[in-house]
């Protein structure tokens, strides 16, 4: 059985130049970008705080893979986390992630950093549904409180990690592994409280030994718990006696469209929040005790859509650093993968054509790889670029491009070419691509000659 949804005039709610969806790391960026060339930029948000994954699912510690390499954070990334360490200081006591973000500080954080670029922020906006003119998107429509609102603009971003804005704009996309469609499992992270921090590090990081005790008790079958995860990364250790996440909860084989599948993950992954509070409260003398001082609010994912655009970047360019005349970046290769069907098959590598498995190769020497221009730009669409996790890429390649401060980055380059798009009057597939990499370059991001 099927419903026909009467016609309904929607008035218009807003007008802007620039319309980015999605307040995550790629959203951040794009706004921030795009603001800052003096266009009229509105963010629209459906939660009430900007962050995407690092404040809706702890995910503070974006960066730990570049500790103890030639690398370092570029762009608008590296602004932020230069001056929320000025801000609010740090309070972390774990050496190994060091440059982790306090979440909650950096939600406030992130409040001023838009307005202070110029771009204007609508929260509790929820966006599943566009109006088309031809090939172009004439407006989009806010699911609020007062039901429909539509919103015109002349360029859109689509920075929802889900690719949602593509998708109803009927864009080609594709999800999960390339076999069976399967995502990297939905992660609900837990925070505790009420640790001694300082005995926690008197013989080093006691931390990160706790969790090489648990995989071998898991992989001996001694812990009796039902969640498939082997790993347990451990968040800030602070002053105050917080352990900011515990990134432990997987719920395996779940859409992260699909609503009935998104309620079973948080379900499923509250449950496991609990086991693992217990069994670290009852095995650890230093974490006896500990409370739980908050689940993370929604569950957070890896993967999901990725859109189809004009390149669809491969792990083949990847492990080559295939060179991109139109590149918009270059990133240190690493790849983190966790095996879509929980088990820990293979070896960690990604050999350079496929998976099996699990992937983790974390970065070498001075390796790279690039991002087209081009992979930012959906098939069909005209006036709209993507940025984040949902660009234009394979499976494996989504395990490195997914990285936050690369997805901050792709969204600083949107930011960038709608701006350029709207002065030189060309569509966003248009634009002169050497102005867009001097900009960027102006602005702190690498692009290799
Ligand atoms: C548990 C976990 C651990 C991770 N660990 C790391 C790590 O250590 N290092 C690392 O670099 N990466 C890590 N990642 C991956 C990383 O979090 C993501 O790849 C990254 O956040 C993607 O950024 P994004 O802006 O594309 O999407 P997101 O962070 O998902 O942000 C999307 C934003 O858009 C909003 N939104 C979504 N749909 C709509 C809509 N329809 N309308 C309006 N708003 C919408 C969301 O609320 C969100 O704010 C981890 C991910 C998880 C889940």
């Amino acid at each position: 059985m099927s419903f026909i949804r009467p016609a309904k005039e929607l008035e218009m709610y807003r007008e802007t130049q620039i319309l980015v969806v999605g307040g995550g790391p790629a959203g951040i960026g794009a706004a921030v970008a795009a603001a800052r060339q003096g266009k009229k930029t509105l963010l629209l948000e459906k939660r009430g705080f900007l962050g995407g994954n690092i404040t809706a699912c702890f995910v503070e510690n974006c960066n730990y893979f570049l500790a103890g390499t030639g690398f370092s954070s570029e762009g608008i990334y590296a602004e932020i986390e230069k001056r929320s360490y000025e801000t609010y200081g740090n309070d972390n006591m774990r050496q190994r992630n060091m440059h982790a973000f306090h979440s909650e500080y950096l939600k406030v954080f992130l409040d001023g950093f838009l307005q202070e670029a110029g771009a204007d922020i609508l929260f509790h906006s929820f966006v599943n549904e566009v109006i088309m003119d031809g090939d172009a998107i004439a407006a989009v429509v806010v699911q609020t409180k007062k039901g429909p609102m539509a919103i015109k603009a002349d360029v859109v971003i689509d920075a929802t990690g889900d690719a949602d804005v593509s998708f109803a704009a009927g864009v080609p996309y594709e999800q999960g592994r390339e076999k069976d469609g399967l995502c990297q499992p939905g992660t609900v992270s837990v925070r505790l409280a009420g640790v001694d921090a300082g005995k926690l590090l008197a013989d080093g990081d006691r931390l990160s030994e706790i969790g090489r005790i648990f995989k071998e008790d898991y992989r001996a079958g001694r812990t009796g718990l039902p969640c498939r995860r082997q790993d347990l990364p451990f968040g800030r250790l602070t002053r105050a006696g917080q352990i900011s996440y515990v990134n432990y909860a997987c719920a395996y084989g779940l859409d992260p469209t699909d609503p009935g599948d998104l309620s079973r993950g948080e379900i499923e992954c509250r449950g496991y929040d609990m086991d693992i509070y217990r069994y670290l409260k009852t095995h650890f003398e230093e974490l006896k005790g500990i409370e739980i001082t908050e689940i993370a609010p929604e569950i957070g994912f890896r993967d999901s859509r990725r859109i189809r655009g004009l390149y669809r970047l491969t792990i083949d360019d990847m492990e080559s650093n295939r060179h991109f005349d139109d590149a918009i970046c270059a990133f240190p290769r690493f790849y983190d993968m966790l095996a879509p069907d929980a088990y820990m098959d293979g070896d960690g590598k990604v050999d350079g054509k496929g998976y099996a498995g699990h992937i983790y190769e974390p970065v070498v020497d001075s390796r790279t790889f690039e991002i087209p221009y081009r992979s930012l730009l959906p098939q069909g669409v005209s006036n709209l670029l993507v940025a984040g996790r949902c660009i234009s890429a394979d499976h494996v390649a989504e395990s490195g491009t997914r990285a936050i401060s690369l997805c901050m980055m792709t969204g600083q380059a949107a930011g960038d070419a709608a701006a350029l798009s709207l002065d030189g009057g060309q569509k966003p597939a248009g634009i002169d691509v050497k102005s867009l990499q001097n900009m960027l370059v102006a602005q702190g991001i690498h692009i290799p000659a």
